[in-house]
């Protein structure tokens, strides 16, 4: 998620000895985007056309997967969105294609209320065991998440006791369908929705921990947000953050990148917070979300 003012990519190359886990057991990884080639071309092309920025990885899902596998990730979690209506079901057949070639892939589902069949669809592809829930990216589907066609997908995922990934916040461009005060509305409906608000939240990260601290259902990724080079990040304070380690998930945003994932890893471990939220956070909540969310598919890794 690359914004207008940030400073150009160096090199782009990664080391591949860095491949050792921050903690062990191996990592989580909460926020992956894996498309059909076409489209995830047409994402990468979209991001030198608006931005001016050259993604680092151009990786097809599998390159992408056996890339984070061969640096110590287990459970990947994976996501796409209906960026209008008429792709969702299509989407979801890919998405179902995917998980059955990976037993350790999980998935957040697209989703667009401006389809007729938007909710049977939706029915559909919570079928699969290993579909966590819905993501919706409110800045590209411009939906605001307060829009009352999305109440019955909200009410369909506590039923069936999924969760949901949220771009709802306004970095790191905005526009009028994300941003605090929509998403707090949402919440006085719903208190109790559960969902990831990806991206910590940004650029509203203070006002985002402090719904994550009144709504036990909420939680946050990393995705993006501890990145020292991008200049916006995350400036909620250590204490903070471990008041908040069960409530934190990390993920990296892989493969659409401008900086090495490795750059977010080393930066969250020089802040030099507990083992115990490194533990939570790079590993420990992911695993419990997943099991909660899909408990017909644990994941394969052992806490
Ligand atoms: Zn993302």
């Amino acid at each position: 998620m690359p914004r207008k003012d940030m400073p150009a990519p160096v090199g782009g190359g990664e080391s591949e000895q860095d491949g050792a886990s921050p903690v062990p057991g191996g990592i989580v990884d909460f926020h992956v985007h894996l498309f059909p080639d076409r489209l995830f071309e047409a994402i990468w092309d979209r991001f030198v056309t608006d931005y001016g920025w050259p993604i680092l990885h151009r990786f097809y899902w599998r390159e992408a997967v056996d890339h984070l596998r061969r640096r110590g990730v287990g459970p990947i979690v994976f996501s796409n969105y209906a960026h209008r209506p008429g792709v969702a079901r299509g989407l979801n057949d890919w998405n179902r294609s995917v998980l059955d070639e990976d037993p350790d892939l999980y998935c957040f589902a697209p989703f667009h209320p401006g389809d007729d069949d938007a909710l049977a669809v939706a029915a559909d592809v919570l079928r699969h065991p290993r579909v966590l829930g819905f993501k919706l990216q409110l800045l590209v589907q411009r939906l605001h998440p307060h829009d009352e066609r999305l109440f019955p997908l909200y009410e369909l995922v506590m039923e069936r006791g999924k969760h949901l990934l949220l771009h709802v916040g306004n970095g790191p461009v905005g526009n009028e369908f994300v941003g605090l005060d929509g998403f707090a509305k949402v919440l006085r409906r719903y208190p109790d929705l559960p969902a990831t608000v990806a991206h910590m939240g940004a650029l509203e990260y203070g006002g985002f921990a402090s719904l994550l601290e009144d709504h036990p259902g909420l939680l946050m990724d990393t995705a993006f947000a501890f990145i020292p080079r991008l200049g916006s990040m995350c400036d909620i304070g250590r204490k903070r953050l471990e008041g908040l380690r069960e409530r934190i998930l990390y993920g990296s945003d892989f493969p659409n990148l401008l900086f090495p994932r490795e750059d977010e890893i080393e930066h969250l471990r020089s802040l030099k917070l507990t083992d115990s939220f490194y533990r939570r956070a790079f590993r420990e909540n992911g695993l419990a979300l997943i099991r909660r969310a899909c408990p017909d598919a644990p994941p394969k890794a052992e806490c």
